[in-house]
């Protein structure tokens, strides 16, 4: 049955790379106007009501709504969301719910895994998105696109334990532990005794070790890895246990939450990349080597590398310090795994992709979401030049306020008001590192605006009615995260 057929029978837009036969059954995603409808030709499962006949069979259609998504995932198993395991992967955020058809243009063929749905709880709040229609939009994206390869459902950035009942129950495969909470920033600068004080003071039932227990098993010790070595003294071994042994604990519990109420196969992440200080190989060996004692199995792990990695833009520091730092994560994650080493707030970071990619091989994941919000805008500047003048206009009296939980040092002076632009001018607002940041962390408050502005149904709508503008900048941006890791582009070892 080809889809010119389908759309005889029943007058919709059908999406040829859709059409998928199943069991007998045919399906399709179809548009009419700006509306998503799904369709099925035989008995589908899909609940919607009768469009046609094809083929002497009727034809279903339904909204593409959550128990259609339900339906469409349990008929077509690539709509739903599995693990990924091993192997390079990238995460592609998608906040608008719009970009997963473009997300898979800038992933299919490159030999990298994809995580297409991929929301944090505090994204989630601030767009106002539940974990179900995070998964939804992905697996829309996935069907509409035909993508067969499978993608990771990532739900990010986990704090506390009913997150992780919410993400479970919206089948999400992937879980990112965040202990951020229970990271002692303080340790940095503190003395010996104050150290000791910490350790003395940590959850010692949690990590089910006495603090003379963990020195023994580390200080004195040289561990040989693979191009490095990691050496524990006592004030290094106490500033390690003083700094993560809070979120060790923490880890271990979620971990264990996330074992009890998981309802399938999943893999972990553990990420502290959002703590004020770099994590030092040594506290990398200590967390990692005291995670696996305590059972933890995880398959990606985010320490802070050294650096600025600010929202948007690229990397901010020295390259060749970061390659050094960078060899020793990947020796330790190497001795002790191995794992992917994530790599957050990995957009743009255009200049460490190449060390990133040669040091530590397929064993990375890079996690991007706001760039792709960046590149719908982008697509907004020529979809409608007028709601993005509005949107910067916006954005210039929001940044104050909303960069304060942010990465980010742009100055908002340095990009025009839309006043001062033609609109072929516009979009170059975000090939500029003021601009972008601008933009960046304005999200939340861009989509939520409702008094007025409405942002967010114009920007869908603009999205919608020119599918094709906003696919291809996302394609291209994307691409460009993609190509150092390609599995072509890796050296055979
Ligand atoms: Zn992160």
């Amino acid at each position: 049955m080809t889809h010119s057929e389908i759309e005889r029978a029943t007058g919709l837009e059908v999406y040829e790379s859709s059409l998928t036969e199943a069991d007998g059954v045919v399906y399709f995603l179809a548009r009419r106007g700006l509306d998503k409808l799904v369709g099925c030709v035989g008995a589908g499962g899909i609940s919607g009501e009768k469009a046609g006949e094809a083929d002497g069979r009727p034809v279903t259609v339904g909204p593409a709504d959550h128990a259609n998504a339900e339906a469409i995932r349990k008929a077509l198993d690539w709509t739903a969301p599995r693990c990924l395991g091993l192997v390079a992967s990238v995460g592609l955020g998608d906040r608008l719910g719009l970009a997963t058809p473009g997300h898979v243009r800038a992933v299919r063929g490159s030999g990298l895994a994809a995580v297409l749905a991929q929301q944090s709880i505090r994204e989630m709040t601030r767009t106002r998105r539940t974990p179900e229609e995070v998964m939804d939009c992905a697996t829309w994206g996935v069907f509409q696109a035909g993508f067969r390869d499978g993608f990771g459902a990532d739900a990010d950035h986990l704090q506390k334990l009913e997150d992780i009942d919410a993400t479970v129950a919206a089948g999400f495969t992937m879980f990112t532990i965040d202990p951020r909470a229970y990271v002692d920033n303080a340790a940095d600068g503190a003395s010996h005794a104050e150290l000791a004080e910490k350790v003395g003071a940590l959850d010692l039932a949690a990590l089910e070790a006495l603090p003379a227990e963990l020195i023994s098993r580390y200080v004195g010790k040289t561990f040989k890895l693979d191009g490095a070595t990691v050496d524990f003294d006592e004030e290094v071994l106490l500033r390690a246990a003083a700094k993560y042994g809070g979120a060790i604990a923490h880890t271990v519990k979620m971990y264990r939450h996330l074992q009890q109420v998981a309802t399938g196969p999943f893999e972990l992440e553990v990420s502290v990349d959002e703590t004020e200080t770099p994590t030092s190989p040594a506290e990398h060996y200590f967390f990692a080597a005291e995670l696996k004692r305590l059972g933890v199995e995880w398959v990606s792990m985010a320490p802070r590398f050294v650096g600025r990695f600010e929202k948007g833009v690229d990397y901010i520091g020295d390259l060749g310090v970061f390659r050094k730092s960078f060899a020793e994560h990947v020796a330790v994650m190497k001795a002790l795994g191995p794992y992917k080493l994530s790599i957050h707030s990995g957009s743009d970071k255009f200049s460490i992709y190449p060390t990133v990619a040669e040091l530590a091989g397929p064993y990375v994941h890079l996690k991007t979401a706001g760039t792709s919000y960046l590149e719908a805008v982008r697509a907004i500047a020529s979809i409608d030049p007028a709601l993005f003048r509005e949107i910067l206009d916006f954005a210039h009296g929001r940044y104050g306020q909303d960069k304060a939980t942010y990465h980010v040092s742009a100055d908002p002076g340095k990009v025009p008001p839309a006043s001062d632009l033609a609109d072929g001018e516009l979009a170059g607002v975000l090939d500029g590192f003021d601009g972008r940041q601008l933009l960046h962390v304005t999200f939340g408050s861009v989509l939520t605006a409702d008094d007025g502005e409405k942002f967010r149904e114009r920007i869908l709508t603009a999205l919608k009615q020119d599918e094709e503008t906003h696919y291809a900048v996302l394609a291209r941006h994307l691409g460009r995260h993609v190509a150092p890791f390609r599995r072509d582009q890796q050296k055979e070892k």
